[in-house]
């Protein structure tokens, strides 16, 4: 990398070590030019893919916006703050592992709706009515009765997860 006092482009690095219990390297490094020394810290960076929207337009990953949806969805429910984070982060860890840089907003509205249908009803019912944007009341009563044919939460593993 580049000597941040003389702009030389090759440095050597002089002592590598492990800190922060292994999640950063530090380097300790000299510049090949004028000699001087300095110090470098890498850490992984588990970066967010970018969201595609429907119009095609692509803007950051946004957590809060995750979290208003779903604090929207479950109002006046029995839905925890802590349930809500439980999935925020397993969702974050999803998008994650796909080592997507860029993703379908409707993956991400997937994945919300398929948290939520575990969560509480009422609350899935709510955003995908919103999220899906229904075509027709035909179509959202054919949703509510696949909801009331279910059995009861917990009781049930989904099929064909992947995860
Ligand atoms: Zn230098």
């Amino acid at each position: 990398m580049r000597c941040p006092f003389c702009g030389f482009d090759d440095t050597k690095v002089i002592d590598s070590r492990l800190v922060a219990e292994g999640s950063q390297v530090r380097r300790r490094r000299e510049c090949l030019s004028c000699a001087e020394r300095f110090t470098t810290f890498e850490s992984a960076e588990l970066l967010m893919p970018r969201v595609i929207k429907t119009n095609g337009s692509r803007e950051p990953f946004d957590e809060e916006k995750l979290r208003n949806g779903f604090l929207r969805a479950v109002q006046k429910r029995p839905v925890s703050i802590e349930q809500i984070e439980t999935v925020i982060t397993q969702i974050k860890h999803q998008l994650q592992a796909t080592g997507e840089r860029e993703l379908d907003s409707r993956v991400i509205g997937e994945m919300v709706m398929e948290a939520l249908r575990q969560l509480d009803h009422v609350a899935y019912v709510r955003f995908a009515s919103v999220y899906r944007s229904f075509q027709d009341l035909a179509e959202f009563r054919a949703e509510i009765d696949k909801l009331t044919q279910e059995p009861e939460l917990g009781e049930q593993k989904p099929p064909s997860s992947a995860g």
